[in-house]
């Protein structure tokens, strides 16, 4: 397609990258980036890119990944609990500083030939160009303003962006208790001498400890003083002492947008303007470069704008809808996460590993042994162990106590007592309201003698993840003989399950599974 000028609207990762790559494509159209900030500030501290990113990266562009690679550090995870530790292994995962990963796309947007112009903040509408890609972020004036048909869905829980001046040795997961509830870290490192700290709470927590009151009067170009010398003194350890440091660090529900359409005339929604996954996958800023790679692409491809856009759309939508479901999960887990902190740290981070079924207990075997080991250990009640087949050893096992003995973890239909209650809600969000309706009824259930509760409901495999997680809920807050019923073909997903202690037992069915 012809293009004499293209105006990219907002220097994000996503506006700057989508720059590079049109003015690489077509060296003699106009590419003109208009960020409202200054060069070398923006929001936040480290991002985290995975090993797939870096892959569709250095296909698309080698010259900057390189760049992205040497200015990002590499570290493995760990999850804390109980005083305890568990290693996660993954040596393709690296940290960079958000301000680092603009320097380094600016300097090759400016390489390519882009101008970048800073410091005013722009409208869409007003800028002169055959096409506007809108990068303008998840608060988007170019999304309010125009027909995308979007939504945006506020998260329960509450977060805090923050960092500190010292490189942690690996990523960490850890919880902190406090008189007023629970705060729970995401920390990992980003240079040699800084880490960001990701904190959350849920909402009753964060009204005890007061913060309504201090995030209210904290300017939006400010920092919350009064939470982050709260949280420094409960998170001294993983801290080791130093202070926490804010960056317009304010208390923040997490915002996912949907839009129905990425473009309306010509303008394309591109990166959090049209999409975004929550934090805990890490994949905002990757979503936002892969937008960037698919749209040079179909703007190559197709003689008009209207063409491209859809071309963009269709290639996109698919992988955006299944990180948006993999990322909902993952917020709905971490939302939870303090009601599973009984569980042993190895258990936990199988736990964790498995929460949006997107990884296998096999592939995690495969990366982290020890601890899948010591957790099927934990499970079983026997010594660690890698089996060949993991998913068969894990529903060949027995269980015992509270009066009964299983031989091993599949319960036929035919073999229900009549002590189990039948629950066959579909509920989307098992912590929401309706997922409280049936907790209420299970305890209710319990207090008359239910020994327990059977799960019942379709066989697709989204129900089937999520009827595990209300059976989880379930069993931690009404207690019981927990039985999930799964299709036969969902054996891994169930066994991954037992092993994370959102179910007791599983009933395989003859189902299909979708
Ligand atoms: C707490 C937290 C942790 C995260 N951690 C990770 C992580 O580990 N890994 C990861 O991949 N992603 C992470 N993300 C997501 C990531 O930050 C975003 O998805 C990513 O920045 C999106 O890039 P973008 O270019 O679409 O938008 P942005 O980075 O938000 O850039 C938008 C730009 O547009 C500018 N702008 C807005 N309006 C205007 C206007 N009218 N005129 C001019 N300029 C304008 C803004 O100043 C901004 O610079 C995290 C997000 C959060 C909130």
């Amino acid at each position: 397609m012809q293009l004499r000028r293209v105006a990219v609207l907002g220097g994000g990762p996503g506006g700057l990258y989508a720059a590079r790559l049109l003015k690489l494509a077509r060296p003699s159209c106009e590419v003109v980036v208009y960020e409202q900030g200054e060069p070398g500030t923006t929001f936040g501290f480290g991002v985290g890119l995975a090993a797939g990113t870096q892959r569709n990266l250095e296909a698309a562009d080698p010259d900057t990944l390189r760049d992205i690679a040497a200015a990002g550090r590499r570290h493995d995870m760990t999850m804390q609990a109980g005083g305890r530790v568990a290693r996660v292994h993954n040596d393709r995962l690296i940290g960079i500083a958000r301000t680092e990963l603009l320097t380094v796309l600016q300097r090759h947007a400016e390489k390519a030939g882009v101008r970048l112009e800073y410091g005013a903040r722009r409208r869409a509408g007003d800028l002169d160009a055959d096409i506007v890609i809108a990068a303008d972020g998840v608060s988007s004036a170019t999304r309010e303003a125009g027909d995308f048909g979007a939504d945006v869905e506020t998260g329960r829980g509450l977060y805090l962006w923050c960092g500190t001046g010292f490189a942690l040795t690996d990523a960490v997961f850890a919880a902190a208790g406090t008189e007023h509830g629970i705060f729970v870290t995401h920390a990992y490192p980003y240079s040699d001498g800084q880490s960001t700290f990701l904190i959350e709470t849920d909402e009753p927590t964060w009204l005890r400890a007061g913060f309504d009151a201090s995030t209210g009067p904290t300017p939006s170009d400010a920092s919350d003083l009064t939470s982050l010398r709260y949280l420094e003194q409960a998170f001294a350890g993983p801290l080791r002492g130093h202070p926490l440091i804010g960056n317009r660090t304010r208390w923040t529900r997490f915002r996912t947008v949907r839009c129905q359409r990425w473009s309306c005339g010509r303008t394309v929604l591109l990166g959090d303007a049209a999409h975004t996954a929550h934090y805990s996958i890490g994949s905002g800023t990757k979503l936002a470069m892969e937008d960037a790679i698919a749209l040079a692409e179909a703007l190559d491809a197709e003689p008009d704008p209207a063409g491209a856009f859809g071309r963009y759309e269709a290639t996109r939508r698919p992988a955006v809808q299944r990180l948006q479901e993999l990322a909902r999960r993952s917020q709905l887990w971490w939302e939870s996460f303090p009601s599973r902190l009984h569980l042993p740290v190895e258990q936990l981070t199988v736990a964790y590993m498995t929460r949006a079924g997107n990884v296998p207990l096999g592939r995690f075997a495969a990366t982290s042994p020890q601890v899948v080991a010591t957790a099927l250990g934990q499970y079983a009640g026997r010594p660690p162990r890698i089996p060949a087949d993991i998913t068969g050893w894990v529903l060949d096992q027995r269980l015992s106590g509270e009066g009964r003995q299983f031989p091993d973890r599949m319960l036929a239909a035919s073999s229900f007592g009549t002590d189990l209650y039948l629950i066959t809600d579909v509920v989307a969000d098992p912590w929401g309201p309706a997922g409280d309706a049936v907790v209420a009824r299970a305890r209710d259930a319990r207090a008359a003698g239910a020994g327990g509760f059977r799960f019942a409901g379709p066989a697709d495999r989204p129900s089937v993840l999520t009827r595990m997680d209300l059976a989880e809920r379930v069993r931690i807050e009404a207690g019981g003989l927990i039985v999930v019923d799964g299709p036969a073909g969902l054996r891994d997903d169930l066994a991954a399950g037992l092993v994370s202690g959102r179910a007791d037992l599983v009933c395989l069915t003859g189902e299909e599974a979708a």
